[in-house]
């Protein structure tokens, strides 16, 4: 027999997540590392919005994750708001071997606090952790931004697949248990 494919009213909680960040600094690999464990070395040729879900179980709760991805809007500063529409967290990537891209931090941070809603969970991503020998960003300054700014923080590398599925499932799980607590 064929399986029958889930409908949104199978899960327990559906949550979206945007990917936000300067271009270049792996949105489009963490998606799809966390996704589809996959890796893709050239850089992709559509512009315009993506998105990919995952399902987690937290707590016993059946969660689908709807990871949405800038795919190049950011180039042009074209982010709208129905890309923050309806978004319960964010991850904010930069790339640990650029420099310019941690200094895009405070920018990110003004678009979301324009667009997305206030008790958003937030959390701090560098990446690309296994291009050792070319580090710009010390792991402290990330730890050091992301404190005074109240948001999570985690180094990651997309092409090894280190903690990538531990940022999501932690802004994930962050998120859930806001829900819940509400809940009661
Ligand atoms: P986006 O523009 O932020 O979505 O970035 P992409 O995911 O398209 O990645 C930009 C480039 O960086 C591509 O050439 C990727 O192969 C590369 N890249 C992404 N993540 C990593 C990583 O963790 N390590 C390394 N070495 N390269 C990465």
């Amino acid at each position: 027999m064929a399986a029958r494919q889930r409908s949104d009213d199978d899960y327990d909680v559906l949550l979206k997540v945007v990917l936000i960040g300067d271009s270049g600094v792996g949105k489009t690999n963490c998606l799809s590392r966390f996704c589809r464990n996959e890796f893709q070395t050239n850089s992709k040729p559509t512009i315009g919005v993506e998105f990919a879900t995952k399902q987690l179980t937290i707590d016993g709760d059946l969660v689908k994750c709807q990871i949405w991805d800038t795919a190049g809007q950011e180039r042009y500063r074209a982010i709208t708001n129905a890309y923050y529409r309806g978004a319960v967290g964010a991850l904010l990537v930069y790339d640990v071997t650029r420099q310019k891209t941690f200094e895009s931090i405070p920018r990110w941070l003004s678009e979301l606090r324009e667009h997305a809603s206030a008790d958003m969970v937030v959390m701090l991503v560098g990446n690309k952790t296994d291009l050792k020998d070319q580090r710009e960003v010390a792991v402290e300054a990330g730890q050091e931004i992301a404190q005074r700014e109240g948001l999570l923080f985690i180094e990651t590398s997309a092409l090894e697949g280190s903690n990538v599925d531990e940022a999501f499932s932690r802004v994930a799980t962050e998120i859930h248990s806001i829900i819940r607590k509400r809940r009661l």
